[in-house]
């Protein structure tokens, strides 16, 4: 699909976080800042999205957790599914629906999938070989065995891939393989087992063509799906374990079998629209029109290391069910790394090395709009960036403080102090006046071109700069100067800032909604919330003026600045591995 296409919604997902841990600020970065700022700005311009959501709860990381804990599965899952809400939800990561993969519904959903793909031919079954301890009793799927890397050495491998070197390799490769589970490292046998699998190859054609079709996508999703769609192969759906969905076949050994989480998870975004249409619309089948009418457009955010799965993989298993739409854009990130002061190296966030920043940690030391603002203006969309205390205090304290919160607060308190709380009258603008006014829209819609083409930062960058050129206009002005002279000229400059600060709360929403909020509130002005409904343009609404004698509240300080032995002390903490 090309902009030509007449879409009329937008169906917004980010991908489902594993239930097995703390997001970190990584996580924040790929694949929920981008998609959150996304799907802000299009409520505030009127336009119909819904932003869809959820924990990812099978799988073997959540059953090993459990079995090295001693607790059940669902013990871990209900753990981490509410601490992750509740981080999100604090971070203003504005879902209209954070659902679950455990959900009865997701198995209704997930066996449909399946069921539709099997009767299509798109899946067979197979005899394979696989790792099997005679102690336990049990196959050893994926990271329930560990070995030597076939390719490189390592000694810590997994089952199917090496951490350290990232080869993926048939279980049997493994060398020197040992059971992974507490208790049990015992030497396992390879045993035979009947699995099933998705024939990806058959999908070759379409996909193929549904790439060519994207020459918009940023190089690293095309150049990993390209990579993918020429040498496909049939790919596993099934694993001997009891925690996922059940395989819907009238089959004995189908019965000691689940379906693989990589399979179930993206449908969690199909099952997680249905309930929002059950909760929001009380209606079963509203789900529908967001997933079939091809007037909806559907973008998935995602980390790189999901690339596959998003623009290759799910892509074929919509194909196979021959009604969906797919994916129109798939904005992958790189990583975001943690710059390491110690060795003045940037690392990657790893949880062995303890340097991760845990969304709940950084909420305990900063407001949300401090985090968001430094994600954003270093966000990782063609290339790896890392988080570096010093960078952090300075990008916000020296462009968010110093430009845009000093602009908005020395105009409103003069405002206030000379002009009785009123946005002056303005007789005559002269021509920095009126250069100032034009300004106004050709940033805003700057910044709007910026996020209508996934350029966050860019789109950050420019609403920076509408508060530079506002403080140079400020400065050239001299209001503090022109009221001992000439009130009715400084009346007019104040007029004009109330312009632009009216502009920047507007513009801010999509980036900073908590210091947008205050804003508004002091500017009496109405801030449209929008929603999968549609609603009146607020985003457009920035460029309408704010009438002479419009009352504004008392002024506040939006940003209030990081201070420099704190963020020290922070630092240090974080190089402890106390951030977490
Ligand atoms: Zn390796």
């Amino acid at each position: 699909m090309t902009d030509s296409a007449p879409f009329e919604r937008t169906l917004v997902t980010s991908a489902l976080p594993y239930a097995n841990g703390h997001i970190h600020l990584g996580h924040i970065a790929g694949a929920y800042l981008p998609a959150d700022i996304y799907v802000r700005y299009k409520r505030l311009k009127g336009e119909k999205v819904l932003y869809v959501g959820g924990s990812d709860e099978y799988g073997v990381p959540i059953t090993l957790t459990a079995l090295k804990e001693g607790v059940s599965p669902r013990e871990v899952i209900d753990r981490y599914h509410a601490a992750n809400a509740d981080a999100f939800r604090r971070l203003g990561i504005s879902y209209d629906i954070y659902g679950r993969t455990s959900w009865d519904l997701h198995v209704d959903t997930t066996q449909a999938f399946f069921r539709k793909l099997h009767d299509g031919g798109y899946v067979h079954a197979e005899e394979m070989e696989l790792w099997y301890s005679e102690q336990s009793d049990r196959y050893l799927p994926d990271r329930y065995v560990k070995g030597t890397c076939p390719k490189c050495g390592y000694t810590d491998a997994n089952g199917d891939e090496c951490e350290s070197c990232g080869a993926q390799y048939a279980p049997q490769a493994l060398v020197e393989p040992r059971a992974n589970i507490p208790g049990d490292d015992s030497r396992p046998i390879l045993r035979k087992s009947r699995h099933w699998f998705l024939d990806l190859p058959r999908f070759a054609d379409r996909l193929r063509a549904y790439l060519d079709g994207h020459p918009e996508w940023r190089d690293n999703a095309r150049g990993i799906a390209y990579s993918w769609v020429n040498d496909l192969r049939a790919r596993c759906i099934t694993r001997d374990t009891d925690w996922g969905v059940p395989i819907p076949l009238d089959d004995p050994e189908a019965a000691a079998k689940r379906i693989y989480v990589w399979f179930d998870a993206p449908i969690g975004y199909v099952t997680n629209t249905r309930q929002w249409g059950i909760d929001v619309c009380g209606d079963a089948s509203a789900w529908e029109l967001w997933w079939k009418d091809p007037t909806t457009r559907m973008v998935h955010f995602i980390g790189k290391d999901n690339v596959p799965f998003h623009a290759v993989i799910f892509p074929a298993m919509l194909m196979g069910q021959e009604d969906y739409i797919l994916a129109d854009q798939v904005p992958a990130n790189e990583y975001l790394n943690v710059f390491n002061r110690a060795t003045g190296q940037a690392e990657k966030g790893s949880k062995s090395r303890g340097n991760m920043i845990s969304v709940r940690w950084a909420l305990e030391q900063f407001p949300a709009d401090v985090i968001r603002y430094y994600l954003c203006a270093i966000a990782p969309e063609s290339k790896d960036s890392a988080f570096d205390w010093d960078d952090f205090m300075h990008r916000y304290n020296g462009e968010l403080c110093d430009v845009v919160g000093n602009f908005v607060h020395r105009s409103l308190t003069m405002t206030m102090k000379n002009f009785d709380g009123r946005v002056p009258e303005a007789p005559v603008f002269d021509a920095e006046d009126q250069a100032m006014l034009d300004a106004i829209p050709a940033q805003v819609d700057a910044v709007a071109e910026a996020l209508e083409g996934f350029r966050f930062r860019q789109a950050l960058e420019r609403f920076i700069d509408l508060g530079r050129k506002a403080n140079v206009y400020f400065d050239a002005k001299q209001p503090w100067v022109t009221r001992k002279t000439d009130l009715e000229r400084t009346g007019t400059t104040l007029h004009v800032c109330c312009q632009v600060v009216k502009a920047l709360c507007h513009a801010m929403i999509p980036f900073l909604p908590d210091g947008a909020s205050t804003l508004s509130r002091i500017l009496g002005v109405d801030l449209p919330q929008g929603g999968p409904d549609g609603g009146p343009d607020g985003w457009n609404a920035a460029k309408a003026p704010l009438p002479a004698g419009s009352p504004l509240g008392t002024p506040e300080v939006l940003f209030p600045k990081l201070d420099r032995d704190r963020i020290a002390e922070l630092a240090e903490a974080h190089l402890r591995g106390e951030a977490f």
